[in-house]
């Protein structure tokens, strides 16, 4: 059986992760990490891939690093923190906007229309 821990014990278990590692270089060393750390709060605490980068992305103390690679997905959220994205247009030589990126608006990621997120490293920043 699984259990779901609550927002509040995730952000303990991050805090603790990083005080002992510092640093991951992915997001699954980063989420084995804080299953490690939530196993000692409940044996039956576990956490997806997509929960452990958005409260990460969240917790105030952690910098995210995307590495991009050139592909076609289009985001409604942001692929870090699932936060708000905001289209970066430009003007064409036609006079005609286009939307060249996007920028999140809660952790400030930024990338290019044709770029796809491939690997994350996180870093704390306290
Ligand atoms: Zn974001």
């Amino acid at each position: 059986m699984y259990r779901i821990p609550k927002e509040e014990e995730v952000r303990q278990a991050i805090f603790k992760a990083f005080r002992k590692h510092n640093s991951f270089s992915s997001l699954n060393k980063l989420r084995e990490a804080i299953i490690e750390e939530l196993k000692k709060m409940n044996k039956e605490y576990t956490i997806s891939m997509r929960r452990t980068r958005i409260l990460t992305a969240r917790a105030g103390f952690v910098k995210v690093d995307v590495k991009k690679k050139h592909g076609r997905k289009k985001f409604d959220r942001c692929p870090v923190c699932d936060g708000k994205l905001r289209e970066i247009r430009n003007l064409s030589l036609l006079g005609k906007e286009t939307v060249i990126g996007y920028k999140c608006e809660v952790c400030k990621y930024k990338s290019k229309i044709n770029e796809v997120p491939v690997r994350y490293t996180f870093y704390l920043t306290k």
